[in-house]
């Protein structure tokens, strides 16, 4: 049974605000607050710097695409309480259910640097000219972003020398012994040199991603580079619930119940990133919590109460393609932990990025 004249404000439309939107769309009155015109699918933003031609456009899923009923509000949320949401022009949006949804934030390229998709895709090419003309590329943090990032531009062009460093004494820490030898040897195939252990002294003087001399030490060994990307430094969209509902973790995180209520507070939900929910921060969680959420808004729409609860994976899970041929992944099990084979990792996310999935729910037509 569905129920109309209910007020749901989703705060927040990336992977888990998107998904919660969509599937609540004809069962209330959605109102959608994000400040981008389009949804915007990060996973695909490394191969949208190095290929633009190609990728750039198929990131990008704008809001009407699927959201058929609701309003979509482009401003940002600058405080909520039990009843509404306040926007940063000042006007309150009034609900009877609210849905925290604004996640974490990344240095450009990992995440868009502006809320319009038209000056995103031309932040992209204007990168893509600096990159190609860098012989030397150095990238700070040799987390996934920055791993997949050196796998994207050796994909586009093999005769770059390409530098990662990092502060961690290993790679993907947490992660199975086996992955981090399957991963060694693909950096090893592919030509990128790791340094871990080392922290630059100083950050490089030249801007990130723009084309210039970039000399740094690391622990007094010097290294030069042409183009330096900063790839660490996420950051918890919550500035805007400081002083608020409910206090924050010491990341900005947002405490939830296992139900993803705020916790003391039962038509206040939180989901993907900015929660305090122990796992990887993932689209593929925020997309579970979406669905978690909906159910259980849904059966307090019809005088229900709300059961549905979200276990963690007590698993870490990680896809980290190396362009679109290489590639490590570990996924949970029965049995624990399991590595993914190299073509598996290709199927699931190197060769399309995902795009099909999202394509299928958030695209009218796929693009061309
Ligand atoms: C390069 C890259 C590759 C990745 N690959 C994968 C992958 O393969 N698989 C995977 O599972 N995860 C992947 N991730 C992680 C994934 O992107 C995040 O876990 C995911 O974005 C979290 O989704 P979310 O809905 O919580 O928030 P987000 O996707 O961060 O969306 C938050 C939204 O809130 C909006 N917002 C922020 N502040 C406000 C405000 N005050 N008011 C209103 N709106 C606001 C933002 O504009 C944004 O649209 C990747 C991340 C990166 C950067």
């Amino acid at each position: 049974m569905t129920q109309q004249g209910k007020t749901v404000a989703v705060v927040g439309g990336g992977y888990g605000g998107a998904a919660l939107v969509k599937a609540l769309d004809e069962h209330a009155d959605v109102v959608l607050i994000e400040p981008k015109d389009a949804f915007v699918h990060a996973a695909g933003s490394l191969r949208a710097l190095t290929q633009p031609e190609e990728w750039a456009e198929r990131m990008f899923y704008p809001y009407d695409g699927f959201l058929k009923r609701g309003k979509h509000l482009r401003e940002y949320a600058s405080g909520v309480d039990d009843k509404g949401v306040v926007l940063a022009s000042g006007e309150r949006v009034e609900a009877d259910y609210i849905v925290l949804a604004t996640g974490t934030g990344y240095p450009y390229p990992a995440k868009t640097r502006t809320d319009s998709t038209e000056e995103a895709l031309a932040h992209f090419k204007e990168t893509h000219a600096e990159l190609a003309g860098a012989a030397r590329v150095l990238i700070a943090g040799a987390g996934p972003v920055g791993l997949e990032l050196a796998g994207e531009i050796k994909a586009v062009w093999p005769e770059k020398q390409i530098t990662i460093v990092d502060p961690a004494e290993e790679l993907m820490p947490g992660y199975e012994a086996a992955l981090r030898t399957e991963l060694h040897a693909q950096l090893e195939k592919l030509g990128i040199e790791v340094r871990l252990g080392v922290t630059l002294d100083d950050e490089p003087a030249v801007e990130p991603g723009r084309a210039g001399a970039v000399a740094v030490t690391a622990e007094n060994e010097p290294i030069e580079a042409d183009i330096w990307f900063r790839a660490f430094g996420m950051t918890t969209n919550s500035g805007y619930l400081k002083d608020g509902i409910a206090p924050l973790n010491r990341r900005g995180q947002l405490p939830v119940t296992p139900k993803l209520n705020v916790e003391g507070h039962e038509h206040v939900y939180a989901i993907g990133d900015l929660t305090d929910m122990n796992e990887e921060k993932r689209a593929s969680a925020a997309g579970q919590h979406a669905a978690v959420v909906a159910a259980n808004i849904l059966a307090q729409i019809n005088g229900e109460a709300p059961e549905q609860e979200y276990q963690p994976s007590p698993v870490r899970v990680a896809i980290v393609p190396l362009g679109p041929e290489f590639g490590v992944g570990q996924m949970p099990s029965e049995d624990g932990p399991v590595q993914l084979p190299i073509e598996s990792v290709i199927e699931w996310k190197g060769r399309d990025l995902m795009t099909g999935y999202f394509d299928a729910a958030f695209r009218l037509a796929p693009a061309q």
